[in-house]
């Protein structure tokens, strides 16, 4: 379709920034108000994470039949998960099929990247403006942008010159890579590069893998999933998705209640070694106080510092590998043969944070001591996680502030769902939401839901404006705080802190512990959306 003229914005009731699992539903859900809506979306498809993410190896860590929608029961009867962790391929196949089933492509506009939103304060709308010279007007306006959609990439002087291929890991290419008898440099051992690395390691001739923090990494055991196993779960999928929602974390975590400090360390071991076993997620739920208790949290980490020592065969790899800091308060990850794959001869650990990536020249990797020969450049670098889609659209709510101004110091929303001096803009699993700390499918419905009841609420009323009010909104980023400082989480130089851009204000972005959030959020609805300001354009607004 060709853009519109500046001068005629496209009107909707509705625009959405993004189509992945946020942005599909809200755009399901919007409609089902009878809002007419328009989603925007950079990609050249639906799915978000799971479009921009072919890595080789991607693929969820929270169980697949979790990770997954639960608006609708007959999409949870039909569709049909194969492992215990969906690949990328299987889940941006699930993503399509929702676009498809519920007829949502013909509302999303493709290849479109929105770059700037602007409150019309007469008027009472939001004026969206594309890449490619569109327009749109709406008095709502919902960010689902993604927490983790905006990569992070290093400067490396001398890139340009550089004759090989550097590839990010969240900007896969679609055609797929093939690394066979190439020399790889693989930067980064978050989740991702650990997902990749063992995989890239079976094809490359050679593969140098740069770490500047050991991660903390547990067995995923994938395997496939056993028709019994579905069949039962979905014989009462609306009991599990409920028990789910009680969870700390949205999902299923098996939390024993039990502190690490009161067993025996043979007791302790045999906790461990069977969750090991296991594998997945619930090692982290071992014992009570694994994330509040230094000494608790060190017998977690020495568990799999045993762990990395028994599986490596080089010591001084294998002392390299092995964390320093607290278990957990950098991202836990879930591997397949992760450990193992540094005893491939053709694998080589280095040191990056004792011999730092100083660039790029043309035919390899500098460091201060030397320089590594390389065909191919793997960033598994991250994001700028949960404010960076958002910081760059240039957004402006009342008076022209822009978000970056109002967030210079840190990012300040009222719930994580709405920022004061910005009517009417949701954010879906913004700052200060529990978001990134959980089942995130389970944690973007929520939002959406709590969105299409307060739309809904307005306009039972005749109202059409609500915004964050500043007190509140102080009040929540207070508690947030709080809640962080109650953990070990805050310890690190984490993603979660903002750590891992520089210059990024370090303020704990997540909130800690998803029901008493959500009971927080059905409470502040059934006051009549306490803490926010309710109106209708052109009248005073309302304390609710
Ligand atoms: P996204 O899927 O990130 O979608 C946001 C979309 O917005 C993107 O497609 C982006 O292109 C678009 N967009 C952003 N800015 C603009 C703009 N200005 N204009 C137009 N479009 C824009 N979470 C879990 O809970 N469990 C997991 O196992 C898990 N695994 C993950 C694995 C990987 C590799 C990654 C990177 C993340 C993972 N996550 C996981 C987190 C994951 O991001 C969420 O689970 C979920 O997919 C987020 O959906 P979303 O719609 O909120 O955001
Ligand atoms: P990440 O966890 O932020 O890891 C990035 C890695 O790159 C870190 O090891 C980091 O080191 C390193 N790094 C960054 N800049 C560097 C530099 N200049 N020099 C050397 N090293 C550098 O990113 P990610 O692995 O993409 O994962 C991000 C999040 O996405 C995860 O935490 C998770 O939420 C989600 N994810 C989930 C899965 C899954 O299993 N389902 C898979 C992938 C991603 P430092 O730690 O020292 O900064």
């Amino acid at each position: 379709m060709p853009p519109t003229s500046p001068q005629r914005p496209e009107s909707f009731d509705a625009v959405v920034v993004g189509a992945g699992f946020a942005g599909l539903y809200a755009l399901h859900r919007l409609r089902g108000l009878g809002l007419k809506v328009r989603v925007y979306e950079a990609a050249g498809g639906v799915g978000g994470t799971w479009w921009w993410n072919r890595y080789p190896g991607c693929r969820c860590d929270v169980e697949s039949l979790e990770y997954s929608y639960g608006f609708s029961p007959e999409l949870e009867q039909e569709w049909v998960w194969t492992e215990r962790y969906a690949s990328q391929p299987e889940i941006l196949a699930y993503l399509e099929h929702v676009a498809d089933r519920f007829d949502l492509r013909r509302d999303i506009r493709l290849e479109t990247r929105v770059e700037s939103a602007r409150f019309d304060e007469a008027r009472g709308l939001w004026r969206v403006r594309t890449e490619d010279g569109g327009e749109a007007q709406a008095r709502w306006c919902v960010m689902a942008t993604g927490c983790l959609s905006s990569p992070n990439t290093p400067d490396l002087p001398g890139a340009e010159r550089f004759k090989g291929r550097v590839l990010h890991t969240g900007r896969w290419p679609h055609e797929g890579v093939d690394f066979a008898g190439r020399r790889v440099a693989v930067i980064g051992t978050g989740s991702s590069a650990i997902q990749a690395i063992p995989l890239i390691a079976e094809q490359a001739a050679r593969l140098h893998v740069f770490q500047r923090t050991a991660s903390y990494t547990v067995p995923a055991r994938n395997r496939p999933l056993a028709p019994e196993e579905q069949r039962k779960v979905k014989a009462d999928y609306r009991a599990f998705r409920e028990g789910a929602r009680r969870q700390l974390a949205a999902f299923y975590m098996d939390p024993r209640d039990q502190s690490a400090l009161e067993a025996s360390p043979e007791a302790r071991r045999q906790v461990f070694e069977a969750r090991w076993a296991a594998g997945g997620a619930r090692f982290g739920a071992s014992f009570r106080d694994l994330l509040t208790d230094p000494e608790a949290n060190r017998t977690a980490a020495d568990f799999i510092r045993d762990k990395i020592a028994g599986a490596v065969r080089d010591p001084r790899t294998a002392a390299l590998l092995q964390p320093r800091q607290p278990f957990a308060c950098k991202r836990v990850c879930l591997d397949t043969g992760y450990y193992e794959t540094f005893n491939r001869p053709n694998v080589t650990l280095v040191d990056a944070a004792a011999d730092p990536i100083q660039g790029l020249g043309e035919t390899g990797l500098r460091t201060a001591a030397g320089e590594y020969e390389v065909d191919d450049v793997v960033l598994a670098t991250g994001f700028d996680a949960m404010t960076g889609a958002l910081s760059r659209i240039d957004i402006r709510g009342r008076g022209g502030r822009t978000l970056n101004q109002a967030w210079a110091a840190g990012p300040r929303a009222y719930l994580g769902l709405m920022s004061a001096g910005f009517p009417n803009l949701f954010l879906i699993t913004g700052p200060g939401s529990p978001s990134v700390l959980t089942n995130m499918v389970v944690s973007i419905e929520q939002h959406v839901d709590f969105v299409a009841g307060c739309i809904g609420h307005l306009a039972g009323r005749g109202l059409d404006v609500i915004e964050a009010s500043e007190a509140a909104q102080d009040a929540w980023i207070e508690h947030v705080g709080e809640v962080a400082a109650t953990t070990l989480y805050p310890g690190c130089n984490s993603w979660y802190l903002g750590a891992n851009v520089p210059g990024k204000p370090r303020v704990f972005m997540p909130y800690i512990g998803f029901p008493a959030y959500a009971a927080r959020c059905e409470e502040v609805a059934a006051r009549g959306y306490e803490g926010f300001a309710l109106g209708r354009t052109g009248a005073e607004a309302q304390p609710a």
